[in-house]
C-alpha cells in the first residue's frame, strides 16, 4: 500500500504559518511597529500605499540590528526577545514568537534596512518566497526601513478574501490610533500614498488623546488615576457627552498593548450605568499595569486578547477606579438640550423697497403673525429684565416685569452661602403649602422658599439660583440611607427599633451562612435577630424599615449585599450599607408630600457627595437657566 503522508515543502508550512499571524495588511502594520516599538524607537513613521497592498514601508530611529541578526530576523522562530521558557511567563515586550518577519516573509516581497548606532556602515536584506534572502551593506540612517511590497501575491485566495481597500485601510488606521495612544511619548507620522492623516509629536496622554480626537474633547476628559493591591489603572474616560453609539472610542491597554476584552469594558460601562443609556458606549483610554507574570498573552496568534490569571481583581479594579473617578470629578449629568441654538424668532419683511423703517413689519416665523405693535412695546421689557436698573425709563407694563424680576432675586440671592446646600438654595427654607406664595408676602418674608415639585412619582425638581435641579427620589435617598447605615456601624450610634411583635423568617442556607457572615454588622446597623433552628427571629430593625417590611427588609439586603459582593471591590461593611441602601431607600413610583421632598434635598445636601449614589449613578442632574434661555432665544 502506497504511503499517503508526506511532510510538507517548508513554502507551503510557511505560508499556512503566515495565515495565522497575516491576515491582512493590517496586520503587517502592527507587527511592524510593534517591532519598531521593541527596538526602543522614539520616531516611526508608516507609510501605505493601495491600502497597504502595494506598500507598506515603516521608518524607524530604534536600536537597528547587526549583520547577523538581520540575518536571522527573517527566519521563523528566531527572536531577540525571549531565551527561556521561564521568560515566556514574563512577556515585557510587544513580540517574542520570532514569527512576523517570517510570515511576512512568506507572502510578499520583504526587503530590510538597518543600522545599529555603534556600526559605520548599515545593511540591507531583500527576501522573496522560494528564494535565499540576499544581504548587502548599505548605507542608511541610525535604526530601520521595512519595505513590505506585493502583499499576498502568492496567495491569491487570501488575497481575493480582502476587503475594500477602504475597510482595508480604515482597519490600518485603527490600528495606528491605537499604538498612537498606547504610546504618548513616541512620534507617530502615518501617511496614507502622500496624503498625511497624522503627525502626532511626544506628549501627555491627554494632549495626544486631544491631538487624536480633536479639540472638542479637550474638556470633556475625566483623569482616572487608581492603584490597586495588584492592579494600576490610569488614563482617562470621557464625558456623557462624548460616548458612541458604537465601540470604536474604547481603548485598553495592558502593559502598553492593545486588548480587547469585553468583561474589562462592561467593566468601565457599569459606574456609568445611569449616565448613558445602554445603546451608549462611554469614550475610554484605559492602560491597566499589571504584573507580567499575572498574565498569559500567548493566548491569540495576534495577542489582541490575553488570559489574566484572574479577570474578577482585574474588573473590580478598572469599575473602582472608573467609580471613583466619576466621583471625584462630581460628575452632575448637565442636561443640554440638542445643540440648537433658538432662531429669533421674528422675520423683517420689507414691504417695497423703498420702505422706510416704519413700513418693515415683523412676522413671527412660526406662527405668521405680524406682530409690528406688541413687538415694539415687548422690547424693553426685556431689556429691562435683564438690567433692573434701567425700569425706569420702561413703560407700566415693564415696570410690573421688573417688579417681579426683583422679587425673584430677592427670593434666591443675596443670603450668606455657607454650606452646599445653602450655595444652592439659601440658609433656611420655610415649609409652605402654597405653590404660589403672595409677592407682598415675599417681599417681607426674610426667608427663602424652596420650590419643589414631583415629576410622575419619580423625580424631585427644585428651583435653584442657577436654575432648575432634578433629583432622581430613589438614588437620592439611597445615598442618604448609604452614609447613615455607615455612620451607624462605624460609629456605633443607636440606629434600631424594637419590633412590638418580633418577626419569624426562614432563612435558606446562603442566606443563613451569610447572615452568620454579617451579623455583627447587621447588629449594627439597627437590626436584632437571634436565630434558633435556623428560623431568624427579628425582634428590631434599622429605623429606615418600613413596619411590615422586615422580612422582606432582610431577605433583600442580604441578596442584595451576595450580587454586590460580585461586581464590586469593597470592603463589607461598605457592602453592606450600599445594600441597605438599595433596598430601604423610597422606590421610584411612590407619591412624596412636599414636606418630604424638602426634607429629602436638605437631607441629600447633608451628605459627603449628593451628586453620585454608592454606585456611582448620578443622583441630581442640573438643568441651567441659561439653557432654558438659549431655547427660547433670549440672550441671558
Ligand atoms: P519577534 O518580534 O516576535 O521577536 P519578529 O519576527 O517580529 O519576531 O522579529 C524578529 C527579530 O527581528 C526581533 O526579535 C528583533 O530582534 C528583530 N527586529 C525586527 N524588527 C526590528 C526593528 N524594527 N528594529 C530592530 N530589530 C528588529
Ligand atoms: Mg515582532
Amino acid at each position: 500500500m502506497n504511503n499517503r503522508i508526506h511532510i510538507l515543502p517548508e513554502y507551503i508550512a510557511n505560508q499556512i504559518a503566515a495565515g495565522e499571524v497575516v491576515q491582512r495588511p493590517e496586520s503587517v502594520v502592527k507587527e511592524l511597529v510593534e517591532n519598531s516599538m521593541d527596538a526602543g524607537a522614539e520616531q516611526i513613521s508608516v507609510v501605505v500605499r493601495g491600502s497597504g497592498k502595494q506598500l507598506i514601508h515603516i521608518n524607524d530611529n530604534g536600536s537597528g540590528m547587526s549583520r547577523d541578526d538581520l540575518a536571522l530576523s527573517t527566519k521563523r522562530h528566531a527572536t531577540s526577545k525571549i531565551q527561556t521558557v521561564q521568560d515566556l511567563e514574563r512577556i515585557m515586550t510587544l513580540g517574542f514568537r520570532g514569527e512576523a518577519l517570517a510570515s511576512i516573509g512568506a507572502v510578499a516581497h520583504l526587503e530590510i534596512r538597518t543600522r545599529r548606532q555603534e556600526d559605520e556602515i548599515g545593511w540591507k536584506l531583500t527576501a522573496e518566497p522560494l528564494k535565499d534572502d540576499a544581504i548587502e551593506p548599505f548605507k542608511s540612517e541610525k535604526g530601520t526601513q521595512i519595505f513590505v511590497r506585493n502583499l499576498f501575491f502568492n496567495v491569491p485566495a487570501r488575497k481575493k478574501f480582502l476587503r475594500s481597500d477602504l475597510t482595508e485601510f480604515r482597519h490600518i488606521s485603527e490600528t495606528m490610533l491605537k499604538f498612537s495612544l498606547a504610546r504618548p511619548d513616541i512620534r507617530f507620522t502615518f501617511y496614507d500614498a502622500d496624503s498625511l492623516i497624522f503627525d502626532v509629536k511626544p506628549s501627555t496622554l491627554e494632549q495626544r488623546i486631544v491631538a487624536l480626537m480633536g479639540e472638542r474633547s479637550a474638556s470633556q476628559l475625566i483623569p482616572v488615576e487608581f492603584t490597586a493591591l495588584l492592579a494600576k489603572v490610569s488614563g482617562f474616560v470621557g464625558q456623557p457627552s462624548m460616548a458612541k453609539q458604537s465601540r470604536s472610542g474604547q481603548y485598553f491597554f495592558l502593559n502598553g498593548r492593545a486588548i480587547t476584552n469585553r468583561a474589562l469594558t462592561h467593566a468601565v460601562f457599569f459606574p456609568f450605568e445611569h449616565l448613558l443609556d445602554k445603546n451608549s458606549h462611554p469614550f475610554f483610554v484605559l492602560n491597566i499595569e499589571i504584573d507580567a507574570e499575572k498574565v498569559d498573552v500567548n493566548v491569540h496568534p495576534q495577542k489582541h486578547e490575553v488570559k489574566f490569571d484572574d479577570e474578577r481583581m482585574v474588573y473590580n479594579t478598572i469599575q473602582q477606579a472608573v467609580a471613583e473617578a466619576l466621583q471625584r470629578s462630581n460628575l452632575v449629568r448637565e442636561a443640554h438640550f440638542r445643540e440648537q441654538v433658538a432662531e429669533a424668532p421674528f422675520e423683517k419683511v420689507q414691504l417695497s423697497p423703498s420702505s422706510t423703517p416704519n413700513d418693515i413689519l415683523l412676522v413671527n416665523r412660526l406662527t405668521g403673525e405680524i406682530i409690528n405693535s406688541s413687538m415694539q412695546e415687548r422690547q424693553p421689557a426685556k431689556v429691562s429684565e435683564n438690567n433692573p436698573q434701567s425700569s425706569s425709563q420702561s413703560t407700566s407694563k415693564t415696570s410690573h416685569l421688573s417688579l417681579e424680576y426683583k422679587t425673584s432675586q430677592k427670593q434666591t440671592f443675596g443670603i450668606a452661602q455657607q454650606t452646599a446646600f445653602d450655595a444652592l438654595f439659601g440658609t433656611s427654607t420655610s415649609i409652605a403649602q402654597n405653590h404660589e406664595p403672595e409677592k407682598e408676602q415675599l417681599f417681607e418674608s426674610p426667608q427663602v422658599q424652596m420650590t419643589v415639585w414631583q415629576l410622575h412619582n419619580k423625580y424631585v425638581f427644585v428651583q435653584t439660583d442657577k436654575g432648575v435641579m432634578v433629583i432622581d427620589q430613589h438614588n437620592a435617598h439611597e445615598r442618604i440611607l448609604y452614609e447613615r447605615a455607615l455612620k451607624a456601624m462605624n460609629e456605633q450610634f443607636a440606629n434600631g427599633q424594637k419590633l412590638l411583635f418580633p418577626v419569624k423568617v426562614l432563612l435558606n442556607s446562603s442566606e443563613k451562612a451569610l447572615f452568620d457572615e454579617l451579623s455583627a454588622d447587621l447588629e449594627r446597623l439597627g437590626f436584632d435577630i437571634t436565630i434558633n433552628d435556623g428560623i431568624a427571629e427579628v425582634r428590631g430593625v434599622p429605623l429606615d424599615v418600613h413596619a411590615g417590611e422586615e422580612e422582606q427588609a432582610l431577605k433583600e439586603i442580604l441578596s442584595q449585599y451576595e450580587e454586590f459582593q460580585q461586581i464590586r471591590h469593597s470592603d463589607s461593611r461598605d457592602n453592606l450599607a450600599a445594600s441597605f441602601g438599595c433596598k430601604a431607600a423610597i422606590k421610584t413610583g411612590q407619591r412624596l408630600s412636599e414636606s418630604e421632598m424638602r426634607k429629602l434635598v436638605e437631607d441629600l445636601f447633608a451628605t459627603s457627595t449628593p451628586y453620585v449614589c454608592p454606585h456611582g449613578r448620578p443622583v441630581v442632574i442640573d438643568f441651567p437657566l441659561g439653557e432654558f434661555d438659549r431655547r427660547f432665544g433670549r440672550t441671558s
